[in-house]
């Protein structure tokens, strides 16, 4: 049994399924240098493109696949959905919901990281907190009339104008949060809708503050796969294809 990791989620399965008895393998993409501990095989690295998925899942004979790469994981479900697909082996994508506004929320919708990159400008804004990882940072550099707080797990490669780099990995909540967008000036939040509560607090915080924030929109999905939306759902899913779960093979 293979999970493509990258998530909380991811973590908490392969947890869940080895209590079972699972042989469960998580494979991460290794671009975290400290990734969170879990049970269970672990493999690193990319499997080389759709070629590389399919000859891993055959040459170790994977039972079942489930993909709970990030939301914002442009390529890897489309890469799972092809090898599955092309092996007749089962695969699921455990997809979060994506986060709805509510009431007091001041939600900016873009499509991307250069659409965001260029909202700054219109809605007048000058210091600017990145709660968007350290990958997609580019785009800012374009941005004359902002500086930057930027939070990732990892250094960012990447400097902006006035920026202040902050090394943290979530859970985070709303006082901490509020106490980072108040302690650095931030009148604006960009963030990508990721979902989930980890790291929803930074919305909430923003909400609070009356601070606008620019949400990126989720990158598309393969069409055709099945999606649940948590663990339990993978389980189900999972339960209902190998009623003895246990029997379902690792990659390793
Ligand atoms: P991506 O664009 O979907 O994937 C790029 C390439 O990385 C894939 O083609 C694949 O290489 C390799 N890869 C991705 N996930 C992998 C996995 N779980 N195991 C083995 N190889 C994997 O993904 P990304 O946005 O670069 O993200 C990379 C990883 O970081 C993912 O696991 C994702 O869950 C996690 N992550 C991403 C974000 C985000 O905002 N994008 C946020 C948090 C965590 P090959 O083609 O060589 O197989």
């Amino acid at each position: 049994m293979l999970v493509l990791a990258g998530t909380t989620e991811a973590t908490t399965l392969a947890r869940h399924l080895d209590g079972r008895g699972v042989d469960v393998t998580s494979s991460l993409a290794g671009v975290t240098s400290a990734p969170m501990d879990r049970p269970g095989g672990v493999r690193r690295g990319g499997f080389g493109g759709v070629n590389g998925l399919v000859e891993h899942l055959s040459r170790e004979r994977v039972d079942a696949v489930v993909d709970a790469t990030h939301p914002f994981a442009a390529v890897m479900p489309f890469h799972a959905a092809a090898a599955c697909d092309a092996l007749g082996v089962p695969g699921c994508r455990l997809l979060r919901p994506p986060w709805a506004a509510v009431d007091g929320d001041r939600w900016i919708h873009v499509e991307d990281m250069d659409q965001a990159a260029a909202a700054l400008d219109g809605i007048g804004v000058q210091r600017v907190f990145l709660a968007i990882g350290r990958q997609q940072l580019e785009p800012f550099r374009r941005c004359s009339k902002q500086t930057f707080v930027v939070r990732s797990i990892e250094p960012p490669d990447v400097t902006l104008p006035g920026m202040t780099s902050i090394l943290d990995r979530g859970p985070f909540d709303v006082p901490g949060e509020r106490a980072l967008l108040e302690c650095h000036g931030v009148d604006a939040v960009v963030a990508k809708n990721a979902g989930g509560s980890a790291t929803e607090a930074k919305l909430v915080a923003a909400r609070e503050l009356g601070i606008p924030v620019v949400l990126v929109a989720r990158p598309p999905q393969p069409a055709g796969v099945d999606v649940v939306e948590d663990v339990d759902g993978a389980v189900a899913w999972l339960s209902a294809r190998f009623p003895d779960l246990g029997q379902l093979r690792s990659v390793s």
